[in-house]
C-alpha cells in the first residue's frame, strides 16, 4: 500500500484504542453550523474552540454557498437544531488562483496535475483529458471578502433558509491563525 494507508490505518489504531466520547447525541451541543474551504492549513474545531459533538463543519473548496453546501445547512436546522450559520474563508485560498475557462482548459488538456507559475497554470498533457469540466461551476473568486458576502447573502435570501438564523461571514488568516469578521457579510446576513 502506498501513501497514507499505512499510517491512516496504524493512527486510527492508536485513536479508537484511547476513544472515549462515544455515546453523544446527533443534534451538535453547541447548535451551530460553520461553512468552511477544504483548504488542509485551517482545523475548523481547532481554530474555533469546538469539540467533538459541538457544531457541524460543511467544507467544500472556497468554502462556497453552493447548492450541496444549503442543502447540508437545511438539514442542519430543520432536522438537527442548529440556530447560527458561520461561513468562513480564509487568505491565500487557492479558489483565487484559477477562473472557470482555466479550469475547463486544464481538465481538457488532461486529468493529470497542473502546476502553478507567474504566467498561469501549465498542464502537463495526457491523453486522459475531458470536455465534461465544462459543466461544473467551479465558484471561483478573485476577491475572498466579496465572495464570503455572496455567499453569507445567497444563504440568508435562500427559501429554505428561514429569516432567523443569523449569518455570520468571516476570513481565516491561514499564517495567524486569526479570524476577522467581514462587516459587510454579517450585515447581509444579519437575522430578520
Ligand atoms: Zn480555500
Amino acid at each position: 500500500m502506498s501513501g497514507n494507508y499505512d499510517h491512516i490505518k496504524r493512527a486510527n489504531d492508536d485513536y479508537a484504542a484511547s476513544f472515549d466520547r462515544g455515546g453523544k447525541p446527533i443534534p451538535p451541543a453547541k447548535q451551530a453550523a460553520v461553512l468552511t474551504c477544504m483548504d488542509a492549513r485551517i482545523m475548523p474545531a481547532e481554530a474555533l474552540g469546538f469539540e467533538l459533538g459541538d457544531v457541524h463543519v460543511i467544507r467544500n473548496a472556497g468554502g462556497r454557498a453552493s447548492d450541496d453546501a444549503i442543502r447540508s445547512l437545511v438539514i442542519s436546522h430543520k432536522l438537527l437544531g442548529t440556530k447560527e450559520f458561520y461561513v468562513i474563508h480564509h487568505t491565500d485560498c487557492g479558489m483565487g488562483m484559477f477562473d472557470q475557462a482555466t479550469m475547463e482548459t486544464l481538465l481538457e488538456s488532461s486529468l493529470n496535475t497542473a502546476t502553478p507559475g507567474a504566467d498561469g497554470w501549465t498542464d502537463p498533457g495526457g491523453d486522459d483529458g475531458s470536455q465534461e469540466g465544462r459543466f461544473i461551476k467551479w465558484l471561483t473568486f478573485s476577491d475572498a471578502a466579496e465572495a464570503v458576502t455572496e455567499d453569507v447573502t445567497r444563504i440568508r435570501n435562500h427559501k429554505l433558509v428561514p429569516g432567523r438564523i443569523p449569518v455570520y461571514g468571516f476570513i481565516y488568516d491561514v499564517d495567524t491563525g486569526k479570524l476577522a469578521e467581514i462587516e459587510a457579510a454579517s450585515a447581509a446576513g444579519r437575522a430578520r
